[in-house]
């Protein structure tokens, strides 16, 4: 049921193209997914959502665990028929939430211990758990449930952490039950390439359909990012595809991919979206700045999208009398965005030129 078919690899850089088949259709890398934290693109309807290119979204487990709960989402259809999104969805495991949103948590060798940030109660999340919960989602693909260490880190701790989310990762897999999900193994290992190295040797030794590089965009330098990226992927299996969790900038999603990443996911064009920060080939506009007041451009001149229908001065007028329109067509736009800077990436990748539209798009951003 699953199937990641590699049709062309950049010949002076690592990125790859290619297709990664899912029940739910196709999604073409390298690809960014959207968050869909509550099992909604916050603001966006999913009509908009497809329209902006996106073939994959993302679901977040302990979101959904919590409110409304896995079984209501089972009883209500999973996540598919609940949210009405028919394309492909990718669940994560909960223990990024779990570990980073100070939900008081103690760590076990069976689990990990926290508080419902909704109503205070104490949950147990196992690896053999987090499975059942994304089972109930019915994702197309699972993510195991991994240790995640805030950075930086004193070495033994890294380490302590990166064992046990690769004997999670073991427990995850030993406790599937659906044969029309995907499973993703998670690298962990902190900024120490040796670590990561490791680890992804180790979890290449399963039989996952795909591995993430996570515990990265935590506030880590940009460089640091990028330098654990191109230590890891030459250690995972060439015919999987490679998702990097949480990020991150469009320059982000460029550098990594020519570092062989292939998946990606990122709250930061809703987020940003939503705050006024409008994303474009030549750098980021602040909607809430005054030179826009009178402004009769869109954000970018040959954008698709139903925000660029408008201009410049509405939209900021929108954010400043408070409509909630305009975070929805700023979200909108960004999402856009980001669709079209993959978009190019894989054009490129295909034509052998990926390292020069790297270098066209960090020119526009100010970035080279
Ligand atoms: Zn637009």
């Amino acid at each position: 049921m699953f199937d990641f078919q590699l049709s062309h690899r950049d010949a002076t850089t690592g990125a790859r193209r290619g297709v990664f088949v899912t029940p739910h259709g196709p999604v073409q890398t390298p690809g960014f997914m959207p968050v869909g934290t509550q099992g909604t693109v916050k603001g966006v309807t999913i009509d908009q959502v497809a329209a902006t290119g996106a073939h994959m979204i993302l679901g977040n487990t302990y979101h959904l665990a919590l409110r409304p709960g896995h079984e209501t989402v089972r009883r209500l259809g999973g996540l598919h028929a609940m949210s009405g999104w028919d394309g492909p969805i990718l669940t994560d495991s909960g223990g990024f939430q779990v570990f980073s949103l100070d939900a008081i948590n103690k760590v076990t060798e069976q689990q990990v211990t926290f508080r419902s940030h909704i109503d205070g109660a104490m949950i147990e999340l196992t690896p053999e758990y987090s499975v059942e919960i994304q089972e109930a989602l019915g994702s197309d693909v699972v993510m195991v449930l991994d240790h995640v260490v805030a950075l930086p880190a004193e070495k033994e701790v890294v380490v302590d952490a990166m064992a046990r989310s690769i004997r999670w990762a073991k427990r995850c897999l030993d406790a599937a039950t659906r044969d029309d999900q995907a499973r993703f193994a998670i690298v962990q290992g902190g900024l120490d390439t040796e670590l990561r190295m490791q680890c992804a040797r180790e979890l290449s030794a399963m039989d996952f359909n795909g591995y993430a590089v996570g515990g990265l965009s935590v506030g880590e330098a940009p460089s640091e990012m990028y330098r654990i990226t191109e230590a890891t992927t030459p250690e995972l299996p060439v015919e999987k595809p490679r998702y990097l969790m949480g990020v991150g900038r469009p320059i982000d999603l460029l550098e990594s991919v020519a570092r062989g990443i292939d998946l990606f996911d990122c709250v930061m064009p809703t987020r940003n979206g939503r705050n006024g920060f409008g994303f474009t080939d030549a750098g980021p506009i602040k909607l809430r700045n005054a030179v826009h007041r009178e402004d009769t451009r869109p954000l970018e001149e040959d954008c698709p999208c139903i925000a660029c229908r408008h201009s410049r001065g509405y939209l900021r007028h929108l954010f400043n009398a408070k409509e909630m329109l305009g975070p929805i067509l700023l979200s909108i736009h960004n999402l856009t965005y980001y669709q079209r800077v993959m978009q190019g990436a894989r054009d490129a990748i295909e034509q052998d030129r990926f390292a020069e539209y790297v270098a066209d798009k960090k020119a526009g951003w100010g970035e080279a």
